[in-house]
C-alpha cells in the first residue's frame, strides 16, 4: 500500500481512530497532517514519533465545524506540501441522551461536526482533487448509522447522514477521478467507548461474532487500503469494520 508522494489529512488526529490512521498513512510514505480541536499537546506528540522516524507530519488546529477553518485546514495542507490527494473525514463527537432528556444543543453540536464537518472539508478539497484529477475521500460513519441504537439519535442521524452524503460525492466526483467511500466502525477500543461499563462491554462482545471490541488499528488498516492504489476501481462503498457486529 505505497503512499509515497501521497499528501493526506486526517481530522480528528489527536486522538483513537484518526491518530491509528495518522500514524498508518505516514508509514505508508504519505505526507500528513494531523487535525486536532484541542488537543494540542497529543497532536505534537505524534508528530515528533513520526518525524523521529524520519516520516512527514504537520499538525493543525481546526473545528472542523467551521466552514472557515475547515478550509484553512485543506489550504494548509496545500500550502504545506504542495497538493491534497487523501482526506480521512474522522473526527467525530458523541453527546448522547435518550430524545425527551436530549437538548436542542446536543442535537446540533453533534451533527455540525460528525455531518457538516465532513462535508465542510470535502467541499474544500473536492476543489484541488477535482484539479488534480486525482483524490480520495474516506469519511468515517458508524454501524449506528446502519442500524440505530437508542440514546444516540443525534449521533445516528449524523452518522446516516454521511453515508447519504458520502453517495452522493462519489457520483458526483467518479469523472474526475475523485473516490469517495465510506467505513463504518462498530465498537472500537477509544476514549469514545472508555466509559462503557465493564458488564456492558461483556454484552457487546457476546453479540459480536469475532468475540472482540475492535482495535484502532483494524479501522486503520481498511482506510490505509482505501487510500491506496490497491482500491482504485472502489467508490461509493460503505465498508463495516465491526468483527461482524451487523451482519
Ligand atoms: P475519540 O477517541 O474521542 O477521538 C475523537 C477525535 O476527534 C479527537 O482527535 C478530537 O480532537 C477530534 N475532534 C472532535 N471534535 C472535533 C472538531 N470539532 N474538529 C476537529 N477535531 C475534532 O474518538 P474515536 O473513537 O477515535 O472516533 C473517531 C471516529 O470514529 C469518530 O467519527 C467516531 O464517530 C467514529 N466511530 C468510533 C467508534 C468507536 O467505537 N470508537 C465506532 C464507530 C464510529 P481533540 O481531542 O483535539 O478535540
Amino acid at each position: 500500500m505505497n503512499l509515497i508522494d501521497k499528501v493526506a489529512v486526517v481530522t480528528g488526529a489527536s486522538n483513537g481512530i484518526g491518530r491509528e490512521i495518522a500514524i498508518m498513512l505516514a508509514k505508508q510514505g504519505a505526507s500528513v497532517i494531523i487535525n486536532y480541536r484541542s488537543s494540542a499537546e497529543k497532536a505534537e506528540e505524534i508528530k515528533a514519533e513520526l518525524l523521529s522516524k524520519n516520516l512527514r507530519a504537520e499538525i493543525f488546529q481546526a473545528d472542523v465545524a467551521s466552514f472557515s477553518e475547515a478550509q484553512s485546514l485543506i489550504d494548509y495542507a496545500v500550502e504545506k506540501f504542495g497538493r491534497i490527494d487523501i482526506l480521512v473525514n474522522n473526527a467525530g463527537v458523541t453527546s448522547d441522551n435518550l430524545i425527551m432528556r436530549m437538548t436542542e444543543e446536543d442535537f446540533d453540536r453533534v451533527v455540525a461536526v460528525n455531518l457538516k464537518g465532513t462535508w465542510n472539508c470535502s467541499k474544500h478539497a473536492a476543489r484541488y482533487m477535482m484539479k488534480q484529477r486525482q483524490g480520495k475521500i474516506i469519511n468515517i460513519s458508524s454501524v449506528v448509522g446502519l442500524v440505530g441504537n437508542p440514546g444516540q439519535s443525534n449521533y445516528a442521524a449524523s452518522k446516516s447522514g454521511v453515508i447519504g452524503f458520502s453517495k452522493s460525492l462519489a457520483k458526483e466526483l467518479a469523472k474526475r477521478n475523485v473516490a469517495v467511500n465510506v467505513v463504518a466502525p462498530g465498537f472500537i477500543k477509544t476514549d469514545m467507548t472508555g466509559q462503557l461499563a465493564e458488564d456492558w462491554i461483556k454484552e457487546i462482545e457476546n453479540n459480536i461474532p469475532l468475540g472482540r471490541l475492535g482495535e484502532p488499528a483494524d479501522v486503520a488498516k481498511v482506510v490505509t487500503f482505501l487510500c491506496s492504489d490497491l482500491a482504485d476501481y472502489i467508490t461509493g462503498q460503505v465498508i463495516n469494520v465491526d468483527g461482524g457486529l451487523v451482519i
